[in-house]
């Protein structure tokens, strides 16, 4: 006998995979070039050389040196590495007996909620969400509780998460900055979220942690991206190297837990990370690319080529008419569907190969997202397309 709810996640990918899966078979069918597709977030730019260098200079190693298993909780050398970057990029006095280096950031996740969760509990997330944390949250036999974000700013609604918060809260999961909707949380929204988060953690006789899942926490137009556990200690910070350095096959990325905590805190949810990742057998991040973050770890992103994609689209979008949220991070655009079913619409952009993921799956209707770390061209290709879109809604 299968496990139903197993077999139903692997027999209907996201919506994310569906379309992405559907965008392949059309360019195999019809060429790469007449398919539009705004599916998925692969970043388009190519990692930094100083990684390919690295793996050079890491391939003189002795094979059975270069490939052999870590620690469960990653090479010491590279934990040093990451709670030294922290450090410096913080002030915090981050300790590598903190860091765990995790299979990207869905492992980091898993992970956390792991760690911090029981069964029966609930976790807060504002929507729209990464749609995969629900599907992580109720893996851990939690409960998800939805509480939207505020619009159109898409900053956290902090009154309404508190009025969501009861007995059975364990955590609160954030993104900032934002995927889908591409928003950074401002400080003075993290520090009433935190104030929030310290008062009903006294109310409920029982710490509510917070989950920063910072994937793209470098990726910005100019936006200040505030330091998350220097504001709200009891912080577990879910980190990928992804995004920033455009390694997501590679699979590597980290958790921290924040040493603003209580140390004895921070010790016990430590080691709690560490159990989760023994049980979901999440043990020794590859190793090459463990060595490959430790000396790429202060490598700045070269967000140009997403900000020239930005520009080109929303001033296409502006032009046409369609209405959306400006993103001040991540490589999102939250574009209102032009009809209320946004699945509905998904469909139709369809017809004209636009491959863009209706809003239902992120927990919230009526908008599609569009990932524009994608080639130039395709973007300026695409604008035909968008317009024909748009004409047959108007007539
Ligand atoms: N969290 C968010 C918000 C994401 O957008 C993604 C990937 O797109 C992940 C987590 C998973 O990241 P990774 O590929 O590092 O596992």
């Amino acid at each position: 006998m299968v496990n139903e709810r197993m077999y139903g996640l692997g027999n209907e990918p996201s919506a994310i995979r569906e379309l992405f899966a559907y965008g392949l078979q059309r360019k195999a069918e019809i060429g790469e070039d007449k398919v539009f597709d705004y599916s998925i977030g692969n970043p388009s730019i190519p990692a930094p050389q100083k990684v390919a260098d690295t793996i050079a200079e890491l391939m003189k190693l002795p094979p059975v040196e270069l490939h052999a298993y870590s620690p469960a909780a990653g090479i010491p050398a590279v934990r040093q590495a990451i709670a030294d970057s922290i450090a410096r990029r913080t002030g915090i006095d981050a300790k590598a007996a903190h860091v765990y280096m995790t299979v990207g950031a869905a492992a980091s996740i898993t992970i956390s909620l792991g760690a911090i969760t029981n069964p029966g509990d609930e976790v807060i997330v504002p929507t729209p969400y990464f749609p995969e944390y629900k599907v992580w949250i109720e893996t851990m036999g939690c409960s998800i509780v939805e509480v939207p974000a505020q619009v159109p700013s898409f900053q956290l609604d902090v009154e309404a998460m508190g009025a969501a918060i009861g007995e059975k809260t364990a955590a609160v999961i954030i993104n900032s900055p934002n995927n889908p909707v591409g928003a950074v949380y401002t400080r003075e929204n993290l520090e009433a979220l935190a104030a929030m988060l310290e008062t009903k953690s006294a109310e409920v006789g029982h710490p509510i942690y917070l989950i920063s899942d910072e994937p793209y926490r470098e990726i910005t137009y100019g936006a200040d991206v505030p330091c998350v556990p220097a504001i709200y200690p009891r912080t577990l910070v879910c980190y990928s190297y992804s995004k920033a350095l455009s390694l997501p096959g590679e699979r590597v990325g980290y958790v921290y837990v924040s040493d603003t905590m209580d140390a004895d805190e921070a010790d016990r949810v430590f080691f709690a990370v560490a159990g989760a990742g023994r049980a979901h057998g999440f043990v020794c991040a590859p190793v090459l690319f463990q060595r490959v973050a430790a000396a790429c770890v202060d490598e700045p992103s070269d967000v140009e080529a997403y900000a020239a994609n930005r520009r080109i689209l929303t001033e296409a979008l502006d032009e046409i008419g369609y209405e959306y949220v400006q993103p001040d991070g991540a490589f999102y655009l939250w574009v209102r569907a032009l009809e209320p079913d946004a699945q509905a619409f998904s469909d139709r952009a369809k017809a004209h190969e636009l491959l863009i993921v209706p809003s239902d799956s992120f927990g919230c209707p009526g908008w599609v997202r569009m990932s524009y770390c994608i080639a130039r061209e395709t973007i300026e290709n695409s604008l035909p397309a968008l317009k024909a879109l748009k004409a047959e809604y108007d007539a």
